[in-house]
């Protein structure tokens, strides 16, 4: 019997996982597998919740999707009916399928237009680039985030970031889940689309099975009498790619994308991370107005001064306007990514803005609705919780913060995991620091730690563990709150002896004779020692005897003499009772 599962909308992976009853790790794990790199407070969709749910073993359940109730991403501003508003550069994102092509696309296109800066053609990494194309040398914005952080960013961000989205689908393979999910937040967020047909060079390629998986997904190509253009492209020889720019401009120039390019800026961070001896570095995207050097900008709770300001080819410029990217130094923190910055006239100003962004969040993070029971849950749990301290840091923002949420994904009542510190970038000395004193791991995902660290960490034994996969990354924290979980203690109660007799007390040991009256006395085992119903001592015995023969066990009605080993000196007296039991400690892990 399928179970049936009613989504609003969208719904976060943690509630999906609470309505299937799996752990959250398991979803997000199938979601990895299908190339979508989430976190447990992401939302999916119906369909994609579907494809997934089919995915797994053992599990069957239907989504049901109900109408939507919610409002939809906020629109970003394509045109402006301002009288100084020009006409500004579409801003281009490229989804699709992992390994379809996005990478090679992005690199193809940034490689062949994208004017090398001075530093001899190395070319900074700054998530975003810009292109000049044709006689007219028109300009056209590439997020350059490909695959699957971008892909939660976009979906969060996209319909306020992109004005269009490249599709990109290996000819020689076809429609794949990550496929239609790019296809359905391109359609949900209102953006126009463009299939890139990749890898058209491949003897495999097939642009007519192509197309009609395109049709039966309503997606109608336009040799099909539909609207949707299917460029064949090649990334490897960069065949068509000209045309498929061609096609991104004749698309975007039905909206008369405009915006005012002077005066204060605003737009949105698209990436962040630390950079050796320049502090924050952030990527924004402007989208009004004219970012410069000097201007006080704040970012949520980032704020700063620019320092400096770069162009994807890592080239100083003095200013930046619409649909420009730029490598901003200067804030004093490190800015989320997808946070909105805006331009403010004074420090001051900035500073005041960013300190109430941030007391916002706190007041949210206080007031998140607990209710009385979750407060006596957290209550009780404080008093007994394990603690496992860990410093994350991974090569992007989004990384970071999927690895945090995955890793709290593993806390139950009894071992949690603390977050002390994360950040984008290697690992620093100070990270070591503090977790040698505060006795935490370092978690690093695609980073890596520098030589010179790696002695200082194995000389004050601080534990790295720096992963590629975030599954194996899991594994290793599961194991280590394992270890943290309390053992479970199993006792069996054997038998009961009365002591009819004390034969001898030393400090260290007592040996008396009693009958058995209960169960089996057996050695070795545990020995509580009562008086009158109650405990006085908990003793070990080693030893039993028959007669003159040592045994293992004596079944009840049966005589004996028993050695017990004591701490101190223990008097013992006859009608006292010995209760015999094992004990065990059974270590525990987490499921
Ligand atoms: P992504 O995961 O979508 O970013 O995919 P990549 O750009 O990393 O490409 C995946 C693989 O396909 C790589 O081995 C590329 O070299 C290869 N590839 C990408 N585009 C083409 C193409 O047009 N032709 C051929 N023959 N190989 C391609």
């Amino acid at each position: 019997m399928a179970k049936e599962i009613t989504i609003t909308g969208t719904i976060t992976v943690g509630d999906l996982a609470d309505k299937l009853d799996l752990p959250p790790t398991t979803l997000i794990g199938e979601l990895f597998k299908n190339g979508m790199m989430v976190t447990i407070n992401e939302r999916i969709d119906a369909d994609t919740a579907q494809i997934i749910v089919d995915e797994l073993p053992d599990v069957e359940a239907k989504i049901v999707q109900k109408q939507e109730e919610e409002a939809d991403a906020p629109q970003r501003q394509k045109t402006s009916t301002d009288p100084n508003a020009t006409d500004r550069a579409p801003v281009v994102a490229v989804m699709g399928h992992v390994d379809h092509g996005k990478t090679s696309l992005l690199d193809y296109i940034r490689g062949a237009k994208v004017a090398d800066g001075e530093s001899g053609g190395i070319t900074q990494h700054i998530s975003a680039y810009q292109i000049e194309h044709g006689k007219d040398k028109r300009k056209v914005t590439f997020l350059d985030t490909p695959g699957h952080e971008a892909f939660a960013a976009l979906r969060e961000h996209g319909a306020y970031l992109t004005d269009l989205v490249v599709v990109v689908i290996a000819a020689d393979d076809g429609i794949k889940p990550q496929t239609l999910e790019a296809i359905r937040f391109a359609r949900k967020a209102g953006v126009k689309m463009i299939v890139a047909a990749n890898k058209i060079d491949k003897e495999g390629a097939d642009l007519n099975r192509l197309k009609g998986q395109l049709a039966e997904n309503e997606l109608m190509p336009e040799d099909y009498g539909g609207d949707v253009a299917v460029m064949p492209v090649s990334a490897k020889t960069g065949q068509g790619v000209d045309e498929l720019i061609d096609m991104i401009l004749l698309t975007t120039d039905v909206e008369e994308l405009k915006a005012v390019p002077d005066g204060p800026s605003r737009g949105l961070v698209i990436e962040s991370h630390m950079e050796k001896g320049k502090g924050p570095l952030a990527t924004v995207l402007v989208e009004q107005g004219s970012l410069e050097v000097g201007d006080f900008v704040f970012a949520g709770s980032s704020w700063g001064k620019v320092r400096t300001l770069d162009n994807a080819s890592g080239k100083p410029v003095q200013s930046a306007g619409p649909s420009v990217p730029v490598s901003v130094s200067g804030f004093k923190t490190l800015p989320e990514f997808g946070t909105p910055f805006e331009e403010v006239a004074s420090e001051k100003e900035a500073k005041a803005r960013a300190e109430e962004a941030e007391a916002g969040k706190d007041a949210r993070g206080k007031l998140s609705g607990a209710s009385d029971s979750d407060l006596l849950r957290a209550m009780s749990r404080a008093s007994q919780l394990q603690e496992l301290n860990v410093i994350v840091r991974g090569d992007a923002q989004g990384s970071v913060t999927s690895v945090i949420d995955s890793l709290k994904s593993l806390n139950t009542d009894e071992v949690a995991v603390k977050v002390i510190a994360s950040g984008v970038g290697s690992f620093t000395e100070n990270d070591i620091h503090m977790a040698a004193s505060s006795d935490a791991i370092l978690y690093g995902f695609h980073v890596s730690l520098p030589t010179g660290l790696r002695q200082i960490a194995a000389r004050d034994n601080v534990k790295v563990r720096l992963y590629e996969v975030i599954y194996e990354l899991l594994d290793d924290a599961k194991a280590e709150l394992s270890d943290r979980l309390a053992p479970e203690v199993i006792t069996e109660e054997l038998g009961r002896l009365k002591i009819l007799k004390v034969f001898k007390t030393t400090q260290k040991d007592v040996i008396v004779g009693g009958e058995v009256t209960k169960g089996t006395a057996k050695v070795p085992s545990k020995v509580k020692i009562m008086r009158g119903g109650e405990e006085i001592a908990e003793v070990e015995a080693f030893r039993l005897q028959r007669g003159p023969q040592e045994v293992k066990e004596v079944q009840s009605g049966e005589e004996c003499g028993v050695s017990l080993k004591t701490e101190a000196r223990l008097n013992l007296a006859e009608g006292d009772h010995l209760e015999f039991f094992t004990r065990e400690l059974k270590e525990r892990s987490l499921k």
